[in-house]
């Protein structure tokens, strides 16, 4: 576990060892330890950022468009980044290579791990799916920006479409200020992907932070 830091599970029942000292706990009682982990019962993941390595392939069409490499910001609903930019959103799809972004390490092995998950994502339907279908992913729920009246995210959808009756339940997994508020919103937990070297910087005290994708395993229930 590579947790560098954060709090653990907000709202989730905790599970504990009684230390020695403890009534009804004689001498004989094998060293204890105190510290469990609280867990979560399934994960949401944004994509882009946090399990797609995608930050080169989202700038290529905004830079063959004559936007300067620089101006470029990540984490945005399309439609509202090309508007600022003054570019048709047809003309980015039209030059967006679905086949371009590949995964973070580790994430195929975190994928791999997974039982019941979901995407929430702020990304195109159309090209967010087949990026799923390229990589062979098969989240039980996949939403995009259409899925949000063309966004931005909101985690909520996702969990009614879980089936999730408790939020806290849940950890949305995500690269951005936005994910942490998208989070707080559903009353999820929030992971910081900080493998992602741009998200690492953003870690505020009360997040998750994940050093490695594989790391969220060890915060859900088996
Ligand atoms: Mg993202």
């Amino acid at each position: 576990m590579h947790l560098l830091r954060g709090a653990l599970g907000r709202g989730r029942p905790e599970r504990r060892v009684p230390r020695p000292s403890e009534p009804g706990v004689g001498d004989a009682a094998p060293a204890a330890v105190v510290v469990v982990l609280s867990r979560f019962a399934l994960a949401v993941f944004d994509l882009d950022g946090t399990l797609l390595d995608s930050d080169a392939a989202l700038a290529a069409p905004y830079v063959a468009l004559g936007v300067p490499a620089s101006e470029v910001t990540y984490g945005h609903v399309v439609a509202e980044e090309c508007a600022r930019l003054g570019l048709a959103v047809d003309d980015y799809l039209d030059r967006y290579d679905v086949t371009a972004a590949s995964p973070y390490a580790g994430v195929e092995e975190l994928v791999a791990g997974l039982r019941r998950w979901a995407i929430c994502s702020n990304k195109v339907g159309r090209c967010g799916r087949a990026e799923l279908e390229r990589l062979g992913w098969r989240p039980d729920v996949a939403l995009f920006a259409e899925d949000f009246g063309g966004g931005p995210k909101r985690v909520a959808p996702a969990l009614d479409a879980l089936g999730v009756d408790d939020p806290a339940s849940v950890v949305f997994v995500g690269d951005t200020a936005h994910d942490r508020a998208a989070a707080a919103e559903a009353g999820t937990g929030f992971a910081l992907a900080a493998w992602n070297p741009r998200a690492a910087t953003l870690a505020e005290p009360a997040d998750l932070v994940l050093a490695r994708p594989i790391d969220l395993l060890g915060l859900l229930m088996a």
